[in-house]
């Protein structure tokens, strides 16, 4: 399995990524991918990869991060690093009042207008999109980009039906977190059964949203990923094992072969 959204640079992992790794890859979880939030963490996403041969990394600024400062030389820097498997976090979000929206909608033009220059260069990559209350914005302003819509991936998607259908028109992947597990979420179980299997991905957003049962401990880990796809093996009706197969095979064609699980990768 692979947590494919993580933020092992924040604070909480500091001086135990080598352990929380290795926890993981006990349950199962062979890879994850550090998610930057800003361009200085992207130098250090990048550099906490280079660090850990299971561990792969994003360059971007997270929309939340939009008022912060920008070096959009520092995220081609990132982006250019071998372990660098995407880019973003980028995206909208209208849940919290900052930065304003029209900050965030600077900042999100700004990066893909650069992601395309760079595609110019050579340098592509697929894009983590984080979209919280803004799907009718946001998935207007990304068909439009110039990009093709299957180089997005919505993570930690939170929405209900019309916003997956938006999504899935788009031609985007959909990830889901530990939320799936919450029992005020049957919405967005019902959303999740709507998503082609080869589209699907799955996350745990750590240090945030732990999932169900282990809702109260904080920092969330990698290794709990498990919860996630049980829960989605559970709504979907779906066999565990197959499902779980079919999501490394899905996050592998998305982000890129490397992140094949090293046993299943031929000699
Ligand atoms: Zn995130």
């Amino acid at each position: 399995m692979i947590d494919t959204h993580c933020h092992l640079t924040f604070p909480e992992f500091s001086g135990r990524v080598a352990h929380v790794l290795a926890d993981a890859a006990l349950v199962g979880v062979h890879s994850c991918i550090t998610i930057a939030t800003t361009t200085a963490d992207s130098l250090r996403t990048t550099a906490l990869a280079a660090e850990h041969p299971r561990l792969f990394a994003s360059a971007g600024v997270h929309p939340l991060y939009s008022d912060k400062p920008c070096d959009w030389d520092e995220m081609r820097r990132a982006g250019m690093h071998p372990k660098c498997v995407a880019w973003g976090e980028l995206g909208l979000d209208q849940h919290h009042e900052t930065p304003p929206l029209a900050t965030q909608h600077e900042v999100l033009d700004a990066q893909l207008a650069h992601i395309r220059a760079w595609e110019s260069e050579g340098i592509v990559k697929p894009i983590i999109v984080h979209c919280r209350k803004a799907f009718e914005h946001l998935v207007p302003i990304l068909a439009k980009c110039g990009i093709a819509g299957n180089r997005f991936v919505f993570h930690c998607f939170t929405g209900d039906s019309t916003d997956v259908r938006r999504v899935l028109d788009l031609g985007a992947y959909v990830s889901f977190t530990g939320v799936l597990t919450f029992p005020k979420a049957p919405e967005l179980r019902e959303a999740a059964k709507l998503v082609p299997v080869d589209r699907l991905m799955i996350e745990t957003d750590a240090p945030f949203l732990s999932p169900q049962p282990v809702r109260g401990v904080h920092p969330n880990e990698p290794k709990h990923v498990v919860h996630v796809a049980a829960a989605l093996a559970l709504c979907r009706r779906a066999n565990l094992a197959q499902l779980n197969a079919q999501l490394d095979v899905n996050a592998a064609r998305f982000f890129g072969e490397a992140l094949r699980s090293p046993t299943m990768q031929s000699p």
